[in-house]
């Protein structure tokens, strides 16, 4: 039993629905309120770069429903975010003017796509993928014959890049730097993917600066640094997040970019808790990290509700992470900036050839790295792998008689 009365959740996202059930799977049976600035139920994203635009019909996000709100007597307050946090009277204050006081907070308030003012000043044709509503807006975007040019090579580039393709739509995607996916992949598989899209038809142009952007009638003309001028009827760019981290700036928190927590996810006040992509935390190597992904987001919500309900929270898996570009599901886990990359298997980077390999990552001799190239089953393996420290073995490993399951 907890003597916490009410714990209040700021932001209906991924972390924020996520701590609710860790919450309530710890047995914590005061209140919660789980405030967000959005009109929804909690919804994941990532269907907003697939499914949704691609079967905007039969996809569904909602992560909690307003039953199992209710079943886990959650007071859910929706399109009324909140403004400032006043952490001596423990209390926050709401766009509408409430004020709800709390003992224990949750900072779940994610990011927000990191804006190119210029593009934005054309005022129509220009878009961002973060919520809903944004991706809904690109499902008449996104229709044959359409010139979409895409700004970032990241995921969201290379997510939308394929259902655009899948769209039959022409499209362009400039990245700055000299890989696709550079943050958040190795090189091997990020050419890989490179030629993949390059294969279904998606113009990449990588090592690429823009100069200048203008409307002209229904066009956006982009002018790239070597004055090539290309002509789009639509501009959609994907440059990555900035933290909404505003309110832990007023509040006095200790914030560089993201909100600094340590290992229990609490952050410089201990009453006052952040996770998900808000937050960067103190890892074993005495440098903080922040990671943006589902997992990440799930994995922080439990060590919050764990920590406060002085439960113990077991050792984490390796880092994970997905995404599915032109019928093709990738996994991640582990160090993606492994020294060496071996493949297991046939990487064959024929677009249709059904390829299905492992990749693992080593340094110095250890697997701490792992990607699945539509071999989802054999994520956990690798995970394995990974957690235990095991030295790479070639000629076992990368012998496709032998079970990866039994070599775990
Ligand atoms: P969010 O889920 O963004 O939730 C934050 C919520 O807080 C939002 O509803 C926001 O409006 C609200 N909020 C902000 N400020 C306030 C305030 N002041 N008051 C109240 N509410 C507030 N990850 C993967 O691992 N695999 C994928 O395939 C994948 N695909 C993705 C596709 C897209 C298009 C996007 C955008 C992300 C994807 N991700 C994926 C990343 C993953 O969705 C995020 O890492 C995750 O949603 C982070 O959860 P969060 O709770 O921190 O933030
Ligand atoms: P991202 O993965 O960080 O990629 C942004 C890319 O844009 C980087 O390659 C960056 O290059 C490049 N870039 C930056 N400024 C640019 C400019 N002015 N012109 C051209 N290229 C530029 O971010 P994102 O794709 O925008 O994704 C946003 C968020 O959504 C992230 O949190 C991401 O994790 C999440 N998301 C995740 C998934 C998934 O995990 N499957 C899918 C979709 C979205 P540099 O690195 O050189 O700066």
């Amino acid at each position: 039993m907890s003597n916490i009365e009410t714990i209040v959740i700021v932001g209906a996202g991924q972390a924020g629905a996520s701590a609710i059930l860790e919450l309530r799977g710890n047995k914590y049976e005061g209140n919660i309120i789980l405030i967000g600035d959005e009109l929804h139920l909690p919804y994941e994203r990532p269907p907003l770069s697939k499914d949704v635009i691609l079967k905007p019909e039969e996809t569904k996000v909602e992560i909690l429903s307003e039953e199992k709100l209710a079943t886990l007597g959650v007071a859910h307050i929706r399109g009324n975010g909140v403004v400032k946090i006043n952490p001596e009277a423990k209390t926050v204050e709401l766009q509408k003017g409430d004020v709800i006081a709390y003992d224990k907070l949750l900072l779940a308030t994610g990011g927000a796509a990191r804006r190119l003012p210029n593009f934005d000043a054309l005022g129509q044709h220009v878009y961002t993928l973060r919520n809903l509503e944004d991706s809904q807006a690109l499902v008449p975007v996104l229709q044959a014959g359409q010139r979409i040019v895409l700004i970032g090579g990241g995921v969201i580039g290379l997510e939308l890049a394929s259902s655009a393709r899948f769209k039959d739509c022409q499209v362009t995607v400039i990245e700055m730097g000299p890989m696709v996916m550079g943050r958040s992949s190795p090189q091997i598989l990020s050419e890989f993917l490179l030629a993949q899209q390059r294969q279904a038809g998606v113009d990449v142009r990588l090592n690429t600066q823009i100069s200048t952007c203008r409307l002209d009638g229904e066009d956006v003309v982009i002018t790239l640094a070597d004055g090539e001028e290309l002509h789009a009827d639509a501009v959609i760019y994907g440059i990555g997040i900035v933290p909404n981290a505003r309110l832990a700036v007023d509040a006095g928190l200790a914030v560089d970019f993201a909100i600094q927590v340590n290992e229990n996810c609490q952050t410089s006040h201990p009453d006052i808790y952040a996770a998900g992509d808000v937050a960067t935390q103190l890892r074993a190597d005495g440098h903080y990290r922040r990671v943006e992904t589902w997992e990440n987001a799930n994995l922080q919500a439990g060590i919050f509700a764990r920590h406060v309900m002085g439960v113990e929270h077991p050792k984490p898996n390796p880092e994970w992470f997905w995404t599915d570009q032109l019928d093709i599901n990738y996994q991640f886990v582990g160090d993606m900036q492994a020294v060496e990359w071996h493949v297991r298997g046939e990487m064959d980077a024929t677009l249709g050839s059904a390829c299905s390999c492992v990749l693992f990552g080593v340094t110095n001799g250890i697997i701490v790295g792992g990607i699945t190239i539509n071999a989802a089953k054999e994520i956990r393996h690798l995970k394995k792998l990974i957690a235990k420290n095991a030295a790479f073995e070639a000629e076992q490993h990368l012998d496709q008689g032998l079970d990866l399951r039994k070599i775990a």
